[in-house]
Formats: C-alpha cells, structure tokens, sequence
C-alpha cells in the first residue's frame, strides 16, 4: 500500500505521517527528513543538496529519484511517502520505479490549507533532529520547551523554516509541486482533499477512517 501526502509545506504532512506510521504501522519515508540526516552526516548527497535546501528550492529530480529508489527498495508493504513527488517528473519516475517493483500508488491525500495558517504553524514548528518529531509552539507543544517528548532530543528551529525561505517555498509549491493534483486527478478514484486547518488529532482521525476504508 503505497500512499501519498501530498499539500504544501507546514500543512502538516510530517505530524501527520509520523502518526500514521505509529497507529497503522507506515514506514514513514519523508525526503526532507532523508535529506536533512544526509547534511548532518556529511555525505555527497547532503552537501549536493545543502544549497537548495537552504535557498527553499528543489534538489534536482535524479538526486531525489535516486534516492527514494533505493530507499524504497528496502522497504515493503505499506509506506507513506512524505515530501515525495514534488514535480510531475518525481511522479511519473515513481510510477516507472513501482511498476518495476510490482506495485503502483495506492493513494494520494491531499492536505489543505491557508497560506496565512501555513505561515504561522512554519514560524511556530520546532523539530527533533534525533528522532524526526514536530512540534508547534503554538499548537502542539512538547511537554517541556525545547526537548522532545519522544527522544529528549534537543528541538530546532529549521534554517529553511525563516521567513525569507519560507515565502520562496510556498512559491516553489505553487508552481512545482500543485500540478501534481491534475496528474493525480487523471486516476480520480486515487485522490482525497483532507482539510488540514484543524486540531492535529481530528485530521488523524480522518485520514485513519480513510485509509482503513
Ligand atoms: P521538507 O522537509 O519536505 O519541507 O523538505 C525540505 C527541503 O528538502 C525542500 O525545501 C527541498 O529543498 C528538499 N526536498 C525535500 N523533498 C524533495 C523533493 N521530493 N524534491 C526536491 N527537493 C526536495
């Protein structure tokens, strides 16, 4: 089962992948959170991405699809893909890679909302560099400021998450990343609108009914 997240950043697409991937058994594959490790460990392909990522941009199509290739190659069964496809070529080579493997997209939840509450909850996230988890100040704190609740990791507050970025990345989602609906609508019984302006519990709820449908 493969299912899609698909919405702009800090729709919530990470909260809501992760809760998934704990209460219906996902593996949660986010490629900004594959990036993000590669930065950190130093690799060729985290410093290849560094100054997209820093500028709000897109790494390249072949560097992302390669990697999701091989990560999806080891793994099996019901995956929630998190920040992947971004373009219609993303797309269209994961169609090409899961067909190899016997497997098509399943799922595409479309998750909605405002550019000024995406504003505000990407001025307010905080996320565990350990362990993958997101907070909100504002919505959804951690049980004690700036320590994650699930691995005492200390919090942070993402470069590419600072208002001048930001802007540049809801851009980027407009013009990059929403044609992905039309290509999705193409196969209509795939694609779900998920109002995403609500409590973080209630949103899960919905997803979960959804997919267990
Ligand atoms: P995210 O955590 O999904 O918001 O991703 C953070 C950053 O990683 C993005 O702004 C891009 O620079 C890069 N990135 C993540 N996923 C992709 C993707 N599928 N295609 C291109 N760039 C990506």
């Amino acid at each position: 089962m493969i299912v899609i997240l698909l919405g702009p950043p800090g729709v919530g697409k990470g909260t809501q992948g992760a809760l998934l991937a704990e209460g219906l058994g996902y593996t949660h594959l986010s490629t900004g959170d594959l990036l993000r490790q590669a930065r950190r460990e130093g690799t060729p392909l985290g410093r290849e991405a560094q100054g997209y990522m820093d500028r709000g941009e897109l790494v390249p199509d072949e560097v992302i699809v390669g990697m999701v290739r091989e990560a999806l190659g080891a793994l099996g069964g019901k995956v929630i893909l998190d920040g992947f496809p971004r373009t219609v070529g993303q797309a269209e080579a994961l169609d090409e890679v899961l067909a190899e493997m016997g497997a098509a997209v399943d799922r595409v939840v479309l998750l909605e909302a405002d550019d000024q509450v995406l504003l505000q909850r990407l001025s307010g996230r905080r996320s565990c560099p350990d362990c993958g988890a997101v907070y909100n100040v504002h919505f959804n704190p951690p049980r004690e400021a700036g320590r994650c609740d699930r691995c005492g990791g200390t919090l942070v507050h993402r470069s590419d998450d600072h208002p001048e970025t930001v802007a540049n990345r809801l851009e980027v989602y407009r013009t990059q990343t929403e044609p992905l609906v039309a290509y999705y609508r193409r196969r209509p019984e795939l694609v779900t609108a998920v109002a995403a302006e609500r409590p973080v519990a209630e949103i899960q709820a919905e997803l979960r009914r959804l997919l267990a449908g």
